[in-house]
């Protein structure tokens, strides 16, 4: 039901539903393709996507995003904290939370400056959304702290697709390596900690379990 598609260093999710797709995230430019090619390869076509979810405003999740919602007319949904920055083509490069990514996120705002497409979204939202007009078993909450417009989709009260709240790029720890308010972090992966998904679906790097999760968050709360 939950078919990751790689798009650049970033992950998109395509979510199967009785009524079309749901695509989660864009990738960076000119990925426009793979999504299509995954598509072709279920035997779709990209007109059968209806609802773009953005987990967040950064570029390298809505790279593909303006394009994308052309070729298919799919609706774009966003958190409100983040619309304003879709419809500016450009957000500021998160803050590091190591020692290297925090040289590469001052690298970052000097030269890369995040640009993109921008876009106009047609649904925002400030927390819940129920995903049950597609006939599925899904709904997303807020996840603030990577940005504070960051979003995750729940899929079936065990799958959760969760953008850059969680890296899975390290091999002891599924911590995003860029975030704007680790606290408020924190306090996110707090509140998922209380519900009871079992595999994560992160925007970089490899879908993983519940157990690497509360290994990482027992280190950062101690
Ligand atoms: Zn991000
Ligand atoms: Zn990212």
């Amino acid at each position: 039901m939950i078919t990751k598609v790689k798009t650049g260093q970033t992950n998109s999710y395509l979510v199967h539903t009785p009524d079309g797709y749901i695509l989660v995230d864009t990738g960076t430019a000119n990925q426009t393709r793979k999504v299509e090619r995954a598509l072709n390869n279920a035997g779709a076509g990209i007109e059968e996507i209806k609802l773009i979810i953005v987990t967040h405003a950064h570029y390298d999740h809505v790279g593909s995003l303006q394009e994308i919602k052309i070729k298919s007319g799919a609706s774009v949904l966003v958190h409100e904290k983040e619309k304003g920055l879709l419809q500016a083509g450009k957000t500021d490069f998160p803050a590091g939370t190591f020692f290297m990514t925090k040289l590469l996120a001052s690298a970052g705002n000097s030269f890369m400056q995040g640009k993109f497409n921008p876009v106009d979204a047609d649904i925002t939202i400030t927390d819940k959304y129920s995903l049950q007009d597609f006939g599925i078993d899904g709904e997303l909450i807020h996840t603030p702290g990577h940005t504070e417009g960051s979003i995750s989709v729940l899929i079936e009260g065990e799958h959760l697709i969760c953008g850059d709240t969680f890296f899975n790029v390290l091999p002891n720890s599924v911590y995003p390596l860029f975030a704007n308010d680790q606290a408020q972090l924190l306090e996110t992966w707090k509140k998922i900690e209380q519900l009871n998904y079992k595999t994560f679906y992160p925007g970089h790097g490899t879908i993983f379990n519940r157990q690497k999760f509360l290994k990482t968050l027992k280190r950062k709360k101690d």
